[in-house]
């Protein structure tokens, strides 16, 4: 889903003291479509900023993540990859083989699971749904 959500607005919002590098990581979070690992973040603010270490994007991507700014994943590969906190909920597929994520929304799917919760006795207030694939098309790649 393309987004350009302004991080550094929402620090602002939640009274977040925002550094140079802070801001430098922010503008790169916004810019990723691709819920970048901390690693990715930090090869593409490094190329803005040289001097921030990998060190500083771990506490400014867990400072992010207690605000509410920032999503955690965890698509089964170990690595914490991250992106904007959504104002639309979407869900994920995940390529297993190139680890290509894939956002969707599905009205249908959306509506079951509320009513699988509601079969239990509850009221969904959220959810989070992965699906792990391989192309369909990858064998007739190259
Ligand atoms: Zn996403």
């Amino acid at each position: 889903m393309s987004r350009t959500i302004d991080i550094e607005a929402l620090c602002a919002e939640r009274g977040l003291r925002i550094t140079d590098q802070r801001r430098v990581i922010a503008r790169v979070l916004s810019e990723s479509e691709d819920h970048p690992d901390v690693e990715k973040l930090h090869e593409r603010a490094s190329s803005i900023d040289p001097n921030i270490s990998i060190a500083t994007v771990y506490r400014t991507v867990r400072l992010f993540e207690e605000a509410g700014i920032l999503e955690r994943h965890d698509f089964g590969d170990g690595r914490a990859r991250y992106e904007p906190a959504p104002e639309a909920h979407h869900d994920h597929l995940i390529d297993v083989e190139s680890g290509k994520v894939v956002e969707f929304v599905d009205p249908e799917l959306e509506q079951l699971q509320r009513q699988i919760a509601e079969k239990l006795g509850y009221r969904l207030v959220d959810h989070r749904m992965e699906l792990y694939g391989v192309a369909l098309d990858r064998d007739r790649k190259d």
